[in-house]
């Protein structure tokens, strides 16, 4: 339970602890200059675009932070701080983790989580058929005759699977749902339907890369389990994507 926890609040202690470094560097530094010599005008000038800069960083850090439990109504606003989140912040944070020795899985999954927080409180009253549930093609046996290319309405439901498990969520909330077989195919899914949100399935790596690639959508990421080892027969929690599905509709 305390490691759970701790994933889940890494990426953004991380986060605010290297905003902290990067001001206590900036101060320190503002206060040597000023007290060995003063400063010239282009050091003066140079002091004050890093505190302008600073000061953008922090604020942007603490909407983000608010983000996780109040929606932010401006959609611009909203675009700002995604693109923020997944091209400042997401480096922060890597980089902290970099220095601390961090797994990378265990930052990735934090930033997962953190991210669907977000999701979660700025998506509410969505249409169902504008849910998109995208999944990985690894969920599927490998032994199953069927070819499930596209649209899991082909599923059998044997059962050896968690797709028929999907695929019962998908009928009794009406959303719709599409296997990806990689990144290229998941974005033309994604351009082509264009939903109010997405739910996806898949590992770490992908998540992140697939949501980075992807960072104009909303993205509720949900994490594969690997028992028979990596994009092989994997499975699925299928309530953590009814309870998403829930949240959203
Ligand atoms: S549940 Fe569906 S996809 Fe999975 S093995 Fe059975 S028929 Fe194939």
């Amino acid at each position: 339970m305390k490691e759970h926890y701790l994933a889940v609040i890494k990426f953004p202690m991380f986060v605010s602890l290297s905003l902290i470094i990067l001001s206590i560097i900036y101060f320190s530094l503002a206060l040597v200059s000023y007290h060995s010599l003063g400063l010239s005008p282009m050091e003066t000038l140079l002091f004050t675009l890093l505190f302008i800069l600073l000061t953008v960083l922090v604020s942007t850090w603490i909407l983000i932070l608010m983000s996780t439990h109040q929606k932010i109504k401006p959609s611009g606003l909203r675009l700002y701080t995604k693109w923020m989140l997944f091209n400042i912040y997401f480096y922060l944070a890597q980089w902290l983790g970099k220095v601390f020795m961090q797994k990378k899985g265990i930052m990735q999954e934090s930033f997962l989580n953190f991210n669907n927080e977000i999701i979660l409180s700025n998506f509410s009253g969505i249409h169902s058929k504008n849910i998109l549930l995208l999944l990985p093609h690894c969920l599927q046996k490998s032994e199953c005759k069927i070819r499930i290319t596209n649209d899991i309405i082909e599923c059998a439901e044997c059962g050896a699977c968690d797709i028929a498990k999907v695929k019962g969520i998908m009928s009794k909330y009406d959303v719709r749902a599409a296997v990806a077989t990689g990144g290229s195919l998941a974005r033309k899914l994604i351009q082509d339907s264009r939903p109010d949100v997405i739910i996806a399935v898949a590992c770490h790596r992908d998540l992140t890369d697939g949501l980075r690639d992807s960072w104009r959508f909303p993205v509720y990421a949900v994490l594969n389990d690997r028992p028979n080892g990596p994009c092989f027969e994997t499975k699925v929690s299928v309530s953590t994507i009814e309870f998403a599905i829930k949240k959203f509709i």
